[in-house]
């Protein structure tokens, strides 16, 4: 299969003679280009390194050349890149691509901030309450509090010690949790949950954000 042709800003890469030359003679076989290169442009054989894919080398990059022990790896003299951004004019579409990277860049940060956002926001609540509910119809209170509104009260449990000491108005215990049907941060309506909680004197064992 025929490789895609890639470009550098607008020009066919291959036109373009920049890539690394390895001395045979001088290379150890460190490895070092084969590691440090993140475009592959390396492969070692015999202990030494191929530049088998010299156009996947980054334009004006020279870095394996910077680091290598033996100075085995030499580059085209900068100018034929600068002379190529002159002939072929490159700075109307470096501009084009800098204006498609920065708004990239802005909407990469605005959904970053939105899943900060999301992530920010207590979406549900455990409460554990205890006190005497019988009475108080707290169900039913708590009901109406959620009717028409985007939130729910889930995973309810109620634990009585004995029947006949609620009867008696022994405490018994409560567990619930406050969600929101639709994602939504469910804090304002809390304040709502604990106002209720304090209207029928129940006492708040423990809330917790799941
Ligand atoms: S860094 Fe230099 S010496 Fe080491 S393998 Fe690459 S070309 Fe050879
Ligand atoms: S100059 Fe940079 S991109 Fe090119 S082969 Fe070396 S390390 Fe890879």
């Amino acid at each position: 299969m025929t490789a895609k042709p890639t470009f550098w800003h607008g020009i066919l890469r291959e036109s373009i003679p920049w890539f690394p030359t390895v001395s045979q003679d001088k290379c150890i076989g460190c490895e070092l280009c084969f590691v440090t290169c993140g475009r592959g442009v390396y492969e070692v054989r015999d202990h030494k390194a191929h530049p088998d894919r010299p156009y996947d080398c980054m334009v004006g990059c020279t870095t394996c050349a910077n680091i290598c022990p033996t100075q085995a790896i030499t580059f085209p003299d900068r100018q034929l890149v600068q002379k190529i951004e002159r002939e072929h004019k490159i700075l109307a579409i470096v501009r084009q691509e800098a204006a498609a990277k920065h708004t990239k860049l802005e909407a990469e940060k605005a959904r970053a901030q939105a899943e900060d956002a999301v992530a920010a926001a207590t979406t549900r609540m455990a409460f554990h309450i205890a006190g005497e509910f019988g009475e108080k119809r707290f169900l039913v209170k708590l009901e109406a509090l959620i009717k028409d509104r985007p939130f729910d009260v889930v995973n309810l449990k109620l634990e009585v010690p004995t029947l006949k000491g609620a009867l008696e108005k022994t405490p018994s215990h409560m567990a619930f949790e406050v969600t929101s049907t639709d994602q939504q941060d469910v804090t304002a309506f809390l304040a709502d949950v604990r106002q209720l909680l304090r209207d029928n004197q129940l006492v708040l064992v423990n809330e917790a954000r799941l």
